[in-house]
């Protein structure tokens, strides 16, 4: 069995309590591997790493920054498959998921943040006969990046790539429930050379290991992801400090299906919006409002195709929906289908949890659910559930829609389903959300802003939102 290890000033070193923590195979239910159990000393040897690196780091030429963070992406694509292998097996996600998404996606983060640096500009402005400015965009310093479960390494490197292409020093720490990647990723910054401290990955609890980053006096700015409770506590205790936050938070994200949609092809793309890497992820469209006069004839449909995906072990290629990530994730999911009931809800299909055989006899799965009937006001239809649950509801106007489905407390991501595209522009204006698809899901260009309103988060990730959030801006006023 595996024992990971933090990743400080370069080297891979036990965390200093000397405790671990178990680390389980949601296919399986086996423990498979160990986590540092890290704490405030483990951290505070990363800050003292950090701080040391980023005298040079923050001053090192645009050129070999990229460089480095090439061969760092360079380095994951040489060992594709076992980082795909220890992504699925760490998170449950089917491995083809893993595959086609996860890993990919870390390694266009890398390469699209080394070539960004390149091409970062700051602005100056002219007063004509008096004077100019101009304005420097600096690194912060030590900086801390926490991410969640769901898309381990895709979001852990998300942040780090940009923290580390603007010249900062890195204190990271992925989910404990997920720290494979993250470990593997250690091994390959030492592979390409990436000068010691610069970035430092510490495993261990939210609540311990999580908490000392956001606590400490030194790291001056965290970007962090994961859930809106989590993101309440980390503001309370880094504002006061007075640190930059960027905070990407939970989502409950409607899906507006119009009666004039492109049938057929809504019906895939909504199914998968709902359902991907089991629901898990906060894009997911888990609310799906659908006009009137359509209803009946998309739920059937919509329906016969949830019908059709398959539940399985994450290593076969024909399963479609892995395993839920841990155990009280999966009885949280489960306690909100029994709740979708006892709010009056008909299941259409699915509500139940699944029992594999053979070696996945003990893990984690969920039949994907839809359910239908259900007020818009409900707890169901109000709160993240982050599983694969999706509730159906009629509507009979664009302003009743846009009441439903700005009716809750986020506001992540949204889609739209119409040929009119007079509509599609005018329901998107109107849509409390900081992303929103027409006519499809998921599909990114790294360089647009990324994030939510409400109590989806503070900030945006993407593009060059991320590098000015990582850089302290300083107007340099000359007189003439
Ligand atoms: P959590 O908020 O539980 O955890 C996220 C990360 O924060 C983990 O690394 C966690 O560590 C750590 N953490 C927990 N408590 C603290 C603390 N007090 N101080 C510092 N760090 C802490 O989220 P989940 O991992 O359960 O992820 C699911 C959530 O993430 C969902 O709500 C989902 O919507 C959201 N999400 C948002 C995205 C976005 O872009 N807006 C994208 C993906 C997910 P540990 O695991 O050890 O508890």
């Amino acid at each position: 069995m595996g024992k990971l290890k933090n990743y400080i000033n370069g080297e891979l070193v036990e965390p200093v309590s000397k405790k671990y923590l178990d680390n389980f195979e949601p296919a399986t239910g086996e423990v498979y591997s160990q986590v540092p159990d890290s704490d405030e000393q483990d951290v505070q040897l990363a800050v003292n790493a950090a701080k040391a690196a980023f005298a040079d780091w923050s001053i090192t030429g645009l050129e070999e920054r990229m460089m480095i963070l090439l061969r760092v992406a360079d380095g994951i694509e040489k060992r594709f498959d076992e980082f795909v292998k220890a992504e699925s097996r760490d998170s449950g996600k089917p491995i083809k998921l893993a595959n086609a998404v996860d890993i990919p996606r870390a390694i266009s983060n890398f390469r699209f943040y080394a070539s960004a640096v390149q091409h970062f500009a700051s602005e100056s402005h002219q007063m004509p006969g008096v004077g100019i400015n101009y304005t420097l965009r600096q690194p912060i310093g030590v900086v801390g990046c926490i991410s969640p479960w769901n898309l381990p390494l895709y979001l852990f490197t998300w942040k780090m790539a940009p923290a580390l292409a603007t010249g900062n020093c890195v204190i990271a720490k992925p989910s404990e429930i997920t720290p494979y990647t993250a470990y593997l990723l250690s091994q390959v910054c030492i592979e390409a050379g990436l000068p010691k401290g610069v970035l430092n990955i510490i495993h261990g609890l939210g609540g311990k290991a999580g908490q000392a980053i956001i606590e400490h006096p030194e790291i001056k700015a965290i970007s962090f992801t994961g859930g809106t409770e989590t993101g309440k506590k980390i503001a309370a205790t880094a504002a006061p400090m007075f640190k930059k936050l960027s905070l990407e938070l939970g989502g409950k994200n409607p899906t507006i299906v119009f009666a004039d949609c492109d049938f057929e092809s809504t019906v895939k793309q909504t199914v998968t919006a709902g359902f991907s890497n089991q629901g898990e992820i906060c894009l997911c469209g888990s609310r799906v409002f659908v006009e009137s006069s359509i209803y009946e004839k998309f739920r059937d449909a919509f329906v016969a195709r949830v019908k059709t995906l398959k539940v399985g072990d994450p290593n076969e290629e024909s399963s479609n929906l892995g395993a839920i990530v841990s155990a009280p994730h999966k009885q949280k999911i489960l306690s909100y289908i029994k709740l979708a009931q006892e709010e009056g809800g008909t299941i259409l299909c699915g509500g139940n949890e699944i029992k594999m055989g053979g070696r996945c006899g003990n893990g984690y799965f969920i039949e994907p659910t839809v359910i239908e009937g259900l007020d818009y006001k409900c707890r169901t239809q109000q709160e993240e559930i982050f599983g694969p649950v999706v509730t159906l509801t009629p509507f009979n106007s664009e302003e009743e829609v846009l009441m439903m489905a700005n009716s809750v407390k986020y506001g992540l991501a949204s889609s739209i389903w119409t040929t009119d595209l007079n509509r599609a522009h005018r329901v998107g204006e109107k849509i409390e959300a900081g992303i929103v698809w027409i006519n499809c899901w998921l599909l990114r260009d790294l360089r647009t802003p990324f994030g939510g309103v409400k109590a989806s988060g503070v900030g945006r990730e993407g593009g060059w939102e991320a590098m000015r959030f990582f850089t302290e801006a300083k107007n340099i006023c000359v007189k003439l």
